[in-house]
């Protein structure tokens, strides 16, 4: 108890920060040793009374630093993600506009009645480019066609338009390297991805002197559809016809590295037989027509 009323007596310690005499350059004088050893805080002198501020001030002006300091962080920050946000709106606005020009792209249609070097129609084909990459459409050239490969997409139910999506989009993947000149849809519907002037990647070893076309099926034996087989035999025919080729220089991939593909064509030899029949009659037709007078 007495102890505390004491300590209630005694003068309040009041800090003060002052500009030390050393650092004033000055030298500390005896009466600033004896200050600072009786307050046991701070020391005074005659001129540091002068220059002393309270701590308490002091701190309330480094809080108000920090927190403008911290409020520059937040504003730094907040304009970062605004630019993120208008980087990722400008890529959809650009993809978006990408992708419509691609429709309109796709809409052209080629086809055509046959001409005096080559007597067969060509099939209605829906040119649909891949964009040039490393993956799927390297852009080099293709100087000779000795034979036409033909393929399965080994991805039952899958259309035309999704397996040249997955094409496509190996240029982002980088998954592997593979393409076909043409897919033919399990409707009938035959796209072109690459030009008949570049290389795909279908047949390793015999990319740079093939043509290579890839099936779309629905069977669970790799079978195609009527449709497809139809479109199938008309692409050959007129493939065959613009090259100078016979039914014989068609091949399955199977035939070149051992691949099953187009599955059901190696498991049936009958039924390869008769594709290449197929299309070997439909050349003589159309050569006995251009014969005639
Ligand atoms: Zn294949």
């Amino acid at each position: 108890m007495p102890d505390n009323r004491q300590k209630k007596n005694r003068p309040e310690l009041q800090l003060w920060e002052v500009t030390s005499p050393e650092r004033r350059g000055g030298r500390r004088t005896g009466t600033d040793r004896q200050s600072s050893r009786r307050t046991g805080a701070s020391y005074r002198t005659d001129a540091g009374r002068h220059r002393a501020r309270p701590i308490a001030s002091i701190r309330r002006r480094r809080a108000r630093r920090r927190r403008v300091i911290l409020c520059r962080c937040v504003a730094v920050c907040i304009f970062l993600l605004f630019l993120c946000g208008v980087y990722k709106a400008t890529g959809a606005v650009y993809r978006r506009l990408r992708g419509q020009a691609d429709d309109i792209k796709a809409a052209v249609v080629l086809t055509d009645s046959g001409s005096a070097e080559n007597p067969v129609p060509k099939p209605a084909v829906t040119v649909d480019l891949l964009e040039p990459n490393d993956y799927s459409r390297p852009q080099t050239s293709l100087s000779e066609v000795k034979n036409i490969f033909v393929h399965y997409t080994a991805n039952r139910g899958t259309s035309a338009a999704q397996n040249r999506s997955y094409f496509s989009n190996l240029a982002q993947t980088g998954e592997r390297s593979a393409s076909a000149h043409f897919i033919i849809g399990y409707e009938g519907e035959i796209l072109q991805c690459i030009p008949l002037d570049e290389q795909a990647y279908a047949v390793k070893g015999r990319n740079d002197d093939s043509v290579s076309i890839e099936c779309c099926y629905l069977s669970e034996d790799g079978s195609f559809t009527t449709f497809t087989y139809s479109s199938l035999v008309d692409l050959l025919t007129w493939l065959c016809a613009e090259y100078g080729l016979t039914e014989e220089d068609i091949l399955r991939h199977y035939d070149e590295g051992g691949k099953k593909c187009p599955l059901y064509y190696v498991e049936h030899e009958e039924e390869w037989d008769k594709l290449r029949s197929d299309v070997g009659a439909a050349l003589m037709q159309y050569a006995a027509d251009g014969q005639k007078p």
